[in-house]
């Protein structure tokens, strides 16, 4: 199911904070990891897939308006932005058991 909404640990419910889930989606996704129970998290092939789909779709669709070079840009940076900085409210990680 799709939830909005940060990530809890599945095996201890620890709510994961905005930041740590950042971290992960730089370096190529890395295992997100509880710091309670250190249960390691693997980030989901739909997250993944969202994620790149939101950023295709979204810069397509700008790339389309009729705006001015300049908004344009500027359009394109605050979308990418703005998919980047929610990414920890609609990604969803799986435990590694
Ligand atoms: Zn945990």
């Amino acid at each position: 199911m799709f939830v909005l909404g940060i990530q809890k640990c599945e095996a201890c419910k620890r709510q994961f904070t905005w930041k740590e889930i950042q971290k992960t989606i730089r370096w190529n996704y890395k295992p997100l990891v509880c710091r309670k129970c250190e249960t390691r998290h693997q980030i989901t092939i739909q997250s993944r897939l969202l994620f790149s789909l939101l950023i295709a779709g979204l810069l397509f669709i700008f790339s389309q308006a009729n705006l001015p070079f300049n908004l344009r840009v500027t359009v394109i940076i605050i979308v990418f932005l703005s998919v980047v900085l929610s990414f920890p409210y609609y990604a969803a990680y799986k435990a590694n058991r």
